[in-house]
């Protein structure tokens, strides 16, 4: 009995010297900081707010919270952490808009930056009038929805975009940045020319890009934050259309909804500007709802249409244009002649005409009607995969068959892209080999306190089982926005790209300071 005593005393004993080294190591941390001469600031106290991400369910407190008024800010304190060695056990998380799943834009006990904080810096447009093609120049920490309206006032718009604006530059670079404009021009990722990045070595901030630094400039782009902070990026710029004629039609076989959108993306000229697509599984009412936004070419015929309880495959399309009456009747034509090649269900079309700001900035119209009635801030167990081309009918059949109940909890999105408009040599990953691959996104918002199908244990369980059967299949899918837990998984997410993933990070943040929320490295012992 006084064995057990004394060894309960000197485990007691020892936790207590481990507290107390990290209360000392932790005070000596906060003070060495506290000395650091920055034109912004470190927060100690209010730093519940860098706990929390969109997805709600994984909560980390930050020791400090860096707010950058320059890039140079970013790059002492990375220095410092440097200068404190191997052994020191900060981390570092660049927080754009905190729009993450499960946790990757956070750190225990390490310093987040505030990304937005450098967004007071001018966005530069460059090639107005023509000359030159033209770009803009916009920090890391800056949102989709300012480069919208800054680029407007000159006439001009980025290629690619994410279906919701409010997003940081550097958090969508940090994954792909796709939406339905990414069969023509590919992801964000592809549409970068430059960036600057300041690398988590010794704070260094480098320019990089195709032909300078390029071993940095591609594995930053989807590198999930691993390799250093962007604050500032080049982005690519077309002229802008002022108006959009936005389509949608219904299938009833996901087979031939999938082969017409195939169709669509492969046709070499410009049927449409915009393809994505989403599924409906036991929801009354949306075609209603529908009508409020949305004009049926048949209302007639429209309103006969009945899915009874069947799933539906909806097609969305998207033609750009100027508003010139000339010029929207040759394109409403040659709209029609577009459609008329398609198999839905000829009842079905729904049409709608909204500016071109509207059109992109759609989701927060989304976002201000939940939030309105407290929908937006419950946790968000979602998943996003990318499904290869020859492997979705399977897919399809089995999870929209059998695992998936109902869509009325939030949208599953649905279309492909190819895969030549993405850059093999970027982090990203993608199915390996075929040209085709689909996004399949299965955003299901999670009723808070629920411990029935709405809640979000029963969700996650529901997407581990996705997941299982994908495995089972050897459907030899990708996660987008990917979460994973043990090195293996890791490994085998990266494919081929592992090794030469595993080698920036050696190279550009020896001692895995960055992006601790993403789980893929450990902090050096
Ligand atoms: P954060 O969540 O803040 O950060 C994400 C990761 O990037 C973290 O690891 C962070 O450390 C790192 N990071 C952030 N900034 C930097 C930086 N400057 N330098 C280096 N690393 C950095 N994605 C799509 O592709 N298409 C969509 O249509 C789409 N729609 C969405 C709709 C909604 C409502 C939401 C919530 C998300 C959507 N996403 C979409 C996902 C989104 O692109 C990612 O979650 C993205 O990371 C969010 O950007 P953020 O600025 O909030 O990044």
């Amino acid at each position: 009995r006084n064995m057990l005593i004394v060894r309960s005393f000197t485990t007691l004993l020892l936790l207590s010297c481990i507290a107390f080294k990290l209360a000392c190591c932790f005070s000596s941390s906060i003070s060495s900081l506290k000395a650091l001469p920055l034109l912004g600031h470190l927060e100690f106290e209010d730093v519940h707010p860098a706990s929390k991400d969109f997805g709600n369910r994984y909560q980390l407190l930050p020791l400090a919270v860096l707010h950058p008024k320059s890039v140079s800010d970013i790059a002492s304190v990375i220095r410092h952490i440097w200068m404190m060695g191997p052994h020191s056990q900060l981390t570092v998380a660049a927080r754009g808009r905190g729009h993450s799943l499960q946790g990757q834009a956070q750190t225990r006990h390490g310093i987040v930056i505030h990304m937005e904080s450098l967004q007071p810096q001018k966005l530069k447009v460059h090639g107005v009038g023509g000359g030159t093609t033209p770009f803009v120049d916009v920090s890391g920490g800056e949102l989709w929805i300012n480069i919208l309206h800054e680029t407007l006032k000159y006439g001009l718009a980025p290629k690619s975009w994410t279906d919701y604006l409010h997003l940081t530059v550097g958090g969508t670079l940090s994954n792909a940045g796709i939406s339905g404009q990414a069969f023509r021009h590919g992801p964000q990722i592809s549409n970068v020319h430059q960036l600057e990045v300041v690398v988590a070595g010794k704070g260094e901030i480098l320019n990089c890009s195709e032909r300078q630094n390029s071993d940095l400039f591609h594995g930053v782009l989807g590198g999930l934050g691993q390799f250093g902070i962007i604050t500032r990026a080049r982005i690519a710029l077309e002229p802008a259309p002022t108006m959009v004629k936005w389509m949608r039609v219904l299938y009833l076989d996901f087979a031939a909804f999938a082969r017409d959108q195939e169709r669509l993306i492969s046709s070499d000229d410009d049927k449409f500007d915009y393809i994505e697509g989403f599924v409906i599984i036991n929801r009354t009412g949306l075609l209603d709802s529908w009508r409020l936004s949305f004009t049926p070419e048949d209302p007639i015929e429209a309103s006969k249409f009945k899915s009874d309880g069947r799933n539906l495959y909806c097609l969305e399309v998207a033609k750009y244009f100027k508003l010139d009456q000339d010029k929207k009747d040759v394109m409403n034509q040659e709209v029609k002649e577009s459609l008329s090649e398609l198999n839905y269900i000829s009842s079905t079309l729904f049409s709608s005409e909204v500016t071109y700001q509207e059109f992109l900035d759609r989701v927060h119209v989304s976002e201000m009607k939940l939030r309105s009635k407290g929908q937006w801030e419950v946790p968000h167990p979602w998943l996003n995969l990318l499904v290869p081309r020859s492997r979705v009918n399977e897919f399809a059949k089995g999870v929209f068959g059998n695992i998936l109940t109902d869509t009325s909890n939030g949208p599953v999105i649905v279309y492909p892209v190819n895969k030549s408009k993405w850059d093999n040599r970027s982090s990203a990953v993608t199915p390996e080999e075929e040209e085709i691959f689909y996004l399949v996104a299965i955003l299901t918002s999670a009723v808070p306190g629920s411990t029935g199908k709405d809640g979000v244990d029963q969700i996650v369980k529901r997407n581990q089982r996705i997941l299982e059967f994908s495995e089972a299949a050897g459907l030899g899918l990708k996660q987008y926005l990917p979460h994973y837990t043990t090195r293996h998984e890791w490994r085998s997410h990266f494919g081929p790209k592992w090794d030469d993933f595993v080698r920036r990070k050696s190279r550009y943040d020896p001692f895995a300071m960055l992006a601790p929320g993403q789980r893929i490295f450990e902090k050096s012992p």
